[in-house]
């Protein structure tokens, strides 16, 4: 294995095992470890991630601040996302109701959801508490 189909496999495998999370690049540089993947490489291979649909760039509302959440998996582009706006968690809707909306959707105003690309944003039971 290369070195850099080596250090884009740790890069997927950090990004997956935080699917829940929009993390920023510098958080993903801090998960993944310097050592193992030098800040400009992980620049390079989220954009490359980006441009191939495994990872969507999100920018929060109410901030400039770019932040990346995974989207690779299959499961992932056929489900709705819910995101918060407040400490930027993703939720993945696997919930019937959910595809059930989009059947309706479907039926009713005769449009194709696009499941993988479509983000619920609001606040979630965390931070409602607080
Ligand atoms: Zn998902
Ligand atoms: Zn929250």
């Amino acid at each position: 294995m290369g070195y850099s189909t080596k250090q884009r496999k740790i890069l997927i495998e950090t990004l997956e095992r935080h699917r829940d999370e929009t993390l920023s690049a510098d958080q993903i540089v801090d998960l993944v470890g310097e050592d193992k993947i030098s800040r400009s490489a992980v620049y390079r291979n989220l954009s490359a991630l980006e441009d191939q649909g495994y990872v969507k760039r999100v920018t929060l509302p109410g901030t400039k601040r770019i932040f990346y959440r995974y989207t690779g998996s299959e499961e992932c582009r056929a489900h709705l996302h819910l995101e918060c706006f407040k400490c930027g968690r993703t939720y993945h809707m696997n919930a019937p109701f959910t595809n059930a909306l989009i059947e309706n959707v479907m039926q009713q105003s005769k449009f194709e959801v696009d499941s993988g690309s479509t983000v619920l944003y609001g606040v979630c039971e965390k931070c409602r508490k607080n």
